[in-house]
């Protein structure tokens, strides 16, 4: 419930409307840990709004991600993968994230000395984070080999 009222919050803040599909979007992502693509929140969510689109999906992951609400991780998928951004979201605070190579899982990854990260090279860019995207295989595939 706080979540929601924190969410309605934030998108009000920065000049987005509060509809029940956005709500229910940003909702389906908060309380996965999967990283999920439109097409999974689509899913997800299609149970309760049967008449919701997938083209509705993506356009308002679009305005979330503008405004900051979500974020897009964006490793070795095709397709992009989504997570809720703000705190209290869990990926609200700054995080690596574990990849498998194999079945494409995502984790968060929570690791002090990976966030004293520091670019030398940086080419000019004004640098705002480091994230790091650690691939290998994940206990599932492990065991599968
Ligand atoms: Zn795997
Ligand atoms: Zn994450």
């Amino acid at each position: 419930m706080k979540r929601s009222a924190d969410f309605a919050a934030f998108c009000r803040e920065h000049g987005l409307s509060v509809t029940d599909q956005r709500l229910a979007i940003f909702e389906a992502l908060a309380s996965s840990r999967e990283h999920p693509s439109a097409e999974q929140i689509h899913r997800a969510v299609r149970r309760r709004m049967p008449s919701l689109s997938l083209a509705t999906v993506y356009k308002n992951l679009e305005s979330l991600k503008k405004i900051g609400a979500i974020a897009d991780v964006n490793p070795l998928h095709e397709e992009a993968r989504y997570e809720a951004a703000l705190p209290g979201t869990g990926a609200g605070k700054p995080h690596h994230h574990l990849v498998c190579v194999s079945c494409k899982k995502v984790r968060d990854l929570f690791d002090g000395d990976l966030d004293g990260l520091r670019v030398r090279d940086t080419q000019g860019f004004d640098v705002r984070a480091v994230r790091v995207q650690a691939e290998g295989l994940c206990p599932d595939c492990q065991r599968r080999q």
